[in-house]
């Protein structure tokens, strides 16, 4: 069903996706194509029998039945989908399926999709964030949260095909939801970074030693995946950011960049939030503090004033 697969967008994410799927789709082609030129050549290169690098989206649209993208935000998706002389939809797309990945404003998404149903009644225009960072990119192991409904015909074709990239496909009901599912999982584990980091700052305060507190926490109802697999206090678990400068992970202007989603999408369903202001308040100075910018977003801690020892 898929001889012809596009991407677009080869990031920290796209990158290890599109090689995902060339390796695990042996018969396909992937056209790709970049801003920058650099990651194209390199996916080129590692497959150079396979991989084949165009000039524009609207290039890749033209060469693929089934379209990707993976791109930072809103504007960038209107850009790749909707640019009157290079973009997706310039290319005649009927029958073609088209698949954002990236993590954006579920009205954006909606009217690109709009746009896409209204030009070519016979595509499919789906919103499908991820969550697993870089690591889950690289190992294929990323969660799908995927825009339709259970029902939807093409969702067995979907699930083969995210599959080769993920190993959670997640029907969210219908359109936008896997947007709205990605920025409340994100709202929650942002603020699950904050509490703990302030709980174990409470406890290092008072003399506790950091590790008993965590041992006691993972035994208790304070266990959570963030102090598992992300603990924002150094020197605790090996191998997490930060126990390594806070270096990899998802980027802490990532995490403001979701949350901000969440609370924009709390205020358009007319949602109470009690900590959403003060979770966008922390994340935004976080962001812009030169001691944290760029690093994993679980650096909240040390904006915190954490104690790192
Ligand atoms: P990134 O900035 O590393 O990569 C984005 C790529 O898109 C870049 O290579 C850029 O050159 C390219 N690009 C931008 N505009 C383009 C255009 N008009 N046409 C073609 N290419 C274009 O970002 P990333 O970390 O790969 O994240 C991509 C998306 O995935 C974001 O929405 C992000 O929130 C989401 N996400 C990221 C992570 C993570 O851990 N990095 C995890 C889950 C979800």
């Amino acid at each position: 069903a898929y001889d012809t697969i596009g991407f677009i967008g080869l990031g920290n994410m796209g990158q290890h996706m599109a090689d995902n799927l060339v390796q695990k789709l042996e018969s396909i082609r992937l056209h790709v194509f970049d801003v920058t030129r650099a990651p194209m050549e390199a996916l080129v290169s590692r497959h150079p029998e396979r991989v084949v690098a165009c000039a524009s989206a609207k290039e890749v649209a033209e060469n693929s039945s089934i379209i990707l993208s993976m791109v930072p935000e809103g504007s960038h998706v209107r850009g790749v989908y909707m640019d009157p002389v290079a973009g997706v939809l310039v290319a005649d797309v009927s029958s073609k399926i088209l698949i954002d990945c990236s993590t954006i404003d579920a009205a954006t998404s909606l009217a690109v999709r709009e746009q896409t149903l209204s030009r070519y009644p016979t595509a499919s225009f789906y919103d499908a964030p991820v969550s697993g960072g870089v690591l889950g990119a690289q190992k294929g192991t990323l969660t799908f949260m995927l825009g339709c409904s259970s029902t939807d015909p093409s969702l067995p074709l979907l699930r083969d095909l995210l599959g080769k990239m993920g190993s959670n496909i997640f029907a969210c009901g219908g359109p936008s939801l896997g947007l709205t599912a990605k920025a409340c999982n994100n709202y929650c584990s942002g603020l699950i970074a904050i509490a703990t980091s302030e709980a174990m700052s409470i406890g290092m305060a008072a003399g506790m030693d950091p590790r008993l507190l965590k041992q006691i926490f993972d035994a208790s109802t304070a266990q959570s995946t963030i102090l598992d697999k992300w603990c924002p206090v150094p020197g605790i678990v090996p191998e997490v950011p930060s126990s390594n400068g806070y270096r990899g992970g998802f980027k802490v202007q990532l995490m403001r960049k979701d949350f901000g989603l969440a609370v924009d999408t709390a205020k358009r369903l007319g949602v109470r939030l009690a900590l959403g202001d003060v979770g966008l308040q922390t994340y935004t100075a976080a962001m812009n503090d030169p001691r944290c910018r760029d690093l994993d977003s679980r650096v909240v801690y040390r904006y915190l004033g954490g104690r790192e020892d």
